[in-house]
């Protein structure tokens, strides 16, 4: 994966406006902000999705992010933090070397929730799309 970008940032081969680093995570300014202080925060060693991210990634990845939510909040005076990530083109994913999106929110400042992502409603109940899940998951209703 040598073309990855977020790999040759990964490995300084690109510059980058580095927010936070350890051995195994990098944070990181994205290159196109929606917001003050919008971060970018990947595993340095490639994985594509959320369900590649190996186990060992999983606590030093989500501890960085736990770091910068604290530290972009005080040093940008933030109101609140949008935590997401993009997955698959049909999710807008555009880079396909896993991250997570940090991005601060400030009262105000015409952004929405989550919520706001996308609307499409199922047309069967919440107990038939349950029940859908918990087949694949072999989990009954507790
Ligand atoms: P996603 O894959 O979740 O849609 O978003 C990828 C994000 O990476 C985008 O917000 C984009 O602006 C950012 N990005 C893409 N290429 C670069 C780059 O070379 N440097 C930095 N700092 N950010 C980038
Ligand atoms: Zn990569």
């Amino acid at each position: 994966m040598s073309e990855c970008i977020f790999c040759k940032i990964g490995k300084k081969e690109i510059p980058a406006e580095v927010v936070g680093e350890d051995a195994r995570t990098l944070a990181f300014l994205d290159i196109h902000p929606k917001a003050p202080g919008h971060t970018v925060i990947i595993p340095k060693a490639h994985c594509e999705t959320l369900i590649d991210l190996p186990e060992e990634e999983m606590r030093p990845l989500f501890a960085m992010a736990k770091r910068l939510d604290e530290i972009l909040v005080r040093a940008l005076r933030a109101d609140g933090m949008t935590i997401g990530i993009n997955q698959g083109k049909a999710a807008g994913q555009a880079v396909p070397h896993f991250h997570l999106h940090l991005m601060p929110r400030f009262a105000g400042d015409g952004g929405s929730s989550v919520h706001g992502i996308v609307l499409n409603p199922p047309r069967e109940t919440i107990a038939e799309i349950a029940a859908q899940i918990r087949k694949v998951a072999g989990i009954n209703q507790p």
